[in-house]
């Protein structure tokens, strides 16, 4: 119905929720053809990281409202610099791994939106952080090319994502 008035961009937020999986990738299957077909730009909102993986030429990831990593996606996926990607990426089962290792949740939880942190919003659950997280926003800064992270420690964990990231 969206795709009916052939729009330039189309935003779909969540549009797989409760579907199983097979239906989920005809829908996705689907959309794209029909985006590539009309030249329309689609913007997909998902909590879903094979959806994205496998659909998404950029990905910007949020959190607390904000973006915190930028970049195409497979230097996203192989190449994380923000310490929330990584924790995503390393919270999700991985085929390329043996199945008795152990997920890593993120620990802690997600702040107060009326009463953010006056530093990085992250900073509470970081185990990359430093002093001047408690009390200095990081930008968004860039990494290489296209690349941005919204981390003053970025190089660190970069170095520390090595094979924590999907090739
Ligand atoms: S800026 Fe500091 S607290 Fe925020 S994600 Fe980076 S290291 Fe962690």
């Amino acid at each position: 119905m969206a795709l009916s008035c052939n729009p330039r961009l189309l935003l779909a937020d969540e549009p797989t929720t409760a579907l199983d999986v097979t239906i989920q990738a005809q829908i996705l299957e689907l959309l794209t053809h029909l985006t590539r077909e009309l030249g329309t730009a689609v913007v997909i909102i998902t909590h879903n990281l094979g959806v994205v993986a496998r659909y998404a030429d950029r990905v910007s990831v949020m959190y607390a409202g904000k973006i915190v990593e930028a970049a195409v996606a497979r230097e996203l996926y192989g190449n994380p610099h923000h310490p929330y990607t990584l924790g995503l990426l390393k919270s999700v089962p991985r085929l390329d791994q043996a199945r008795k290792e152990k997920l890593e949740p993120i620990e802690g939880f997600p702040p107060d939106l009326i009463h953010m942190p006056e530093g990085c919003a992250f900073q509470p659950r970081c185990k990359f952080a430093v002093q001047k997280c408690e009390n200095m926003k990081p930008p968004l800064l860039q990494v290489a090319g296209e690349h941005y992270s919204a981390c003053w420690e970025w190089p660190k964990v970069g170095q520390a994502a090595g094979s924590a990231a999907p090739a």
